[in-house]
């Protein structure tokens, strides 16, 4: 069934950590795009491009989020965000801070998800200072490895890149989050994430996020890291940012507590890992002993992990 052009442009609302309710747009068409990542879950990028242009009128997305959000409200579904967030790059398109503007008539609040392959251009970023909330990817700050995750267009150059996204973090008005994914025996090594952490305490986002692949990839072999090295990534980070989060495939909040002991462990440790200790008090609390603990690790629920002499739970990692 050929979809309509409100289904096209726009899709959801879906339930997103980051966003709450999220209306995603799509402003451009699948896999125009600067990087063609390796875990891209959208495939190959056949041409990669870089400059601004045209792909659809502002009015055009205005209308199909108008039509979206009637028909999510309609269904008694709230939206909290209109995100940008296509199968490629945002901010190659370049009506995006028209079409923000125009968006802004219907009160609720607006994100970009960027590769930030162009926050270098002033343009670009004068754009994305109209959003309320954008998140800028950095999977590694080496330019070896750069190459080799990304992909990047040939005239995209990585320090320029970085330096932009301190430019930028200094003057934004909005929420600026970031994304980390880590791919096994690629980036995730304690040295490759330490230089990822270091950039990131000078920018000094709301919050960093270390994901893994949890979908198929664009290409083979490519891999999340065990639950031991995302551990590892996360204290690493939390080092030296005071708000760290993971993605690894459930959409779980650290906040959710429902009073329920096991329901309430596996949306915290699906965000973050539980030292041994902090899960020993929850349980105090709750009056309740360890047996609890034990059934969910005998049930492949949560993972026992070591790391720097302690020990740490996190939810087990999701069969693909
Ligand atoms: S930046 Fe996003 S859309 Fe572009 S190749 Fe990477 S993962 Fe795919």
């Amino acid at each position: 069934m050929n979809k309509t052009v409100s289904e096209l442009l726009t899709f959801g609302p879906v339930p997103s950590r980051r966003l709450g309710r999220s209306l995603g747009i799509n402003n451009i068409p699948p896999k125009f795009c600067s990087y063609s990542c390796l875990y891209c879950q959208v495939g190959r990028t056949a041409h990669k491009e870089v400059g601004l242009r045209t792909f659809y009128q502002p009015d055009e997305i205005l209308q199909a989020a108008k039509e979206q959000i009637s028909a999510a409200q309609a269904a008694g579904e709230k939206v909290d965000y209109l995100t940008f967030v296509p199968d490629g790059e945002p901010t190659l398109d370049m009506h995006l801070g028209e079409t923000i503007d125009l968006l802004r008539s219907l009160n609720i609040r607006i994100a970009v998800i960027s590769n930030a392959s162009l926050i270098w251009r002033d343009d670009v970023q004068t754009i994305l200072n109209k959003a309320d909330l954008v998140s800028l990817k950095v999977d590694t700050v080496n330019d070896a490895l750069w190459h080799k995750i990304n992909q990047p267009h040939e005239s995209l150059k990585l320090t320029k890149i970085l330096q932009g996204i301190g430019k930028f973090a200094e003057q934004y008005p909005g929420e600026l989050i970031t994304e980390t994914m880590l791919l096994a025996g690629i980036n995730d090594t304690r040295e490759a994430v330490s230089g990822v952490a270091d950039f990131l305490e000078e920018v000094q986002p709301a919050n960093a996020y270390v994901a893994v692949p949890t979908r198929p990839t664009a290409e083979v072999n490519i891999s999340s890291p065990s639950e031991e090295v995302i551990v590892q990534a996360y204290n690493i980070f939390s080092e030296k940012l005071a708000h760290v989060e993971y993605l690894i495939g459930y959409e779980g909040s650290a906040f959710a507590f429902t009073g329920d002991i096991e329901q309430d462990l596996l949306s915290i440790t699906a965000v973050h890992p539980m030292r041994e200790d902090a899960v020993n008090e929850m349980l105090l609390k709750a009056g309740l002993s360890w047996d609890v603990i034990q059934t969910m690790l005998d049930s492949n629920k949560l993972k026992k992990v070591e790391f720097a002499g302690k020990i740490f739970y996190m939810r087990q990692l999701p069969v693909n």
